[in-house]
């Protein structure tokens, strides 16, 4: 494919000790060749690839020195985006960065659009959708786990699943097709019946085992959205600060759908909490005060986790009870706090309103029993047992979506062969089934959908 040469700052903005501006494309080793004066003379254009280079920039218009950098090339295929790319590496300041950013853009290279570069590099074949998603994952994540959960996506290990079940389907419906064509055999209405049957099986077991990574895969990705609830006065802000304190906070700005939203995430043992709207939890101390009643219903349905705090030193009220009713059949851990004063709450009465749940006391002012609620809150979405090593994940919910269309319509596929639907039609179900996904690794997806996808990159990416 032939594509302009686009450029653009691949550091975060701000003050650092370095940053990048990148170029990619056919003209990225002669614009910087143009600005760039190394030692002796050497012109970059004759460097080999994949090597560094000490220099300075020069402008060529008013022939000042504009920057001292070190540049790399790599020319392409061996690189990200399979074109020649060229990284300047600058001084890390606002001025400095924007200044060779400037230069380049003025002989010629085009500022590239969010994901312009990983888009290049899908586009030329590097990698498939999938992983493309892969990467702005791995950017954004903010737990080990879901690194490596991004890593695994990244390296191909869903793609290469979703390729092994398309792979299937095709043999299978070439199998089928071989059949129809021979039917003097007597015995081919019943071995395409059970050929049929067998593959869909197989299809439809391997994409329900992958949905059932859903639900934690997205969680890892996403965070588990957390609410704490409560009475005023229990300790729902104590709470809030000890997790924030013992733990990692961290504070991200994700443009996309959630545009110009702050999240706080907490890492929760692994576990990636994002405490739900904390902005106005913190604010105005109570959540249902504050956006009232009907909204905090809705607030609290969409949590995948209730954090429901008491008060050990106080009698067991109405508006408790009444909490308990709002969250029934959620996720729900309880939590009895201020221990350390002398006991009021009628710990059977608790008991009984818990159920199931995960009960814990604690002394947040003591400092007792946040280890033991973080335990039970990695035992609620771990099992106690997984650990993400090996497994591959699905996280992403165009991708989830795409599967649960692909598993009804394999599901369709077998119906109809236990039905005695004609093949032709079946046929139709299982080429669906193929279509399906192959959009999750981006066989057949839109342009459209393309460019929304790589939008919401970070720009530089
Ligand atoms: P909220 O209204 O539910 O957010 O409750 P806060 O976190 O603001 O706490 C209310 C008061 O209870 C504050 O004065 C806290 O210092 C105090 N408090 C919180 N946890 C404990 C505890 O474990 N023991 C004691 N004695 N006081 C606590
Ligand atoms: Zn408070």
């Amino acid at each position: 494919m032939e594509f302009d040469t686009i450029a653009a700052i691949s550091t975060p903005m701000g003050e650092g000790a370095i940053a990048i501006v990148r170029l990619s494309g056919d003209d990225a080793i002669p614009i910087v060749n143009r600005l760039f004066k190394g030692k002796g003379g050497k012109e970059l254009k004759d460097v080999a690839s994949h090597t560094i280079h000490y220099g300075l920039l020069v402008d060529p218009k008013t022939e000042e020195v504009a920057e001292e950098v070190m540049v790399s090339v790599m020319k392409g295929p061996r690189t990200f985006t399979k074109e020649d790319v060229v990284e300047i590496n600058c001084h890390g300041g606002i001025v400095s960065v924007n200044r060779v950013l400037q230069l380049v853009l003025n002989l010629g290279a085009r500022l590239a659009e969010p994901g312009e570069f990983t888009k290049r590099a899908f586009l030329n074949g590097r990698i498939d959708l999938s992983q493309a998603e892969a990467v702005m994952d791995l950017i954004r994540a903010k737990t080990d786990r879901a690194m490596n959960v991004a890593l695994g996506q990244m390296e191909g290990r869903l793609s290469n699943l979703i390729q092994r079940l398309r792979q299937e389907i095709l043999e299978t419906l070439a199998h089928v097709e071989v059949n129809i064509d021979y039917p003097e055999y007597d015995d081919v209405e019943e071995m395409t019946h059970n050929l049929l049957l067998e593959k869909a099986s197989y299809v439809r077991s391997e994409i329900e085992k992958l949905l059932r990574t859903s639900q934690q895969g997205k969680i890892l990705r996403e965070g588990l959205s957390t609410v704490i609830v409560g009475r005023p006065n229990v300790g729902k802000s104590s709470l809030l600060n000890s997790l924030v304190h013992e733990n990692k906070a961290i504070v991200t700005d994700i443009p996309g759908t959630t545009r110009d939203v702050i999240e706080e995430y907490v890492n929760v043992r692994g576990v990636p909490l994002r405490l739900l709207d904390t902005a106005g939890i913190r604010e105005t101390e109570d959540i249902v005060e504050r956006i009232g009643v009907e909204r905090s219903r809705q607030v609290l349905k969409e949590a995948d986790l209730i954090l429901l705090v008491l008060n050990y030193s106080d009698d067991l009220t109405a508006e408790d009870e009444n909490i308990f009713k709002a969250v029934e059949g959620m996720d729900v851990i309880v939590i009895v706090n201020k221990t350390d004063l002398p006991q009021k709450i009628n710990m059977d009465r608790v008991r009984e309103l818990t159920k199931g749940h995960k009960l814990v006391t604690t002394s947040l002012l003591e400092d007792v029993g946040i280890d033991e609620l973080e335990e039970s809150i990695a035992a609620l979405f771990f099992d106690g047992s997984i650990e993400a090593g090996d497994m591959t994940y699905v996280s992403n919910s165009r991708h989830i979506a795409l599967l649960n269309q692909a598993y009804n319509s394999i599901d369709e596929a077998i119906n109809g062969v236990e039905n005695g639907v004609p093949i032709d039609i079946v046929q139709i179900d299982f080429t669906r089934t193929w279509e399906l996904l192959g959009e999750i690794i981006g066989d057949s997806v839109h342009e459209s959908l393309i460019d929304q996808l790589f939008s919401q990159f970070c720009l530089g990416k």
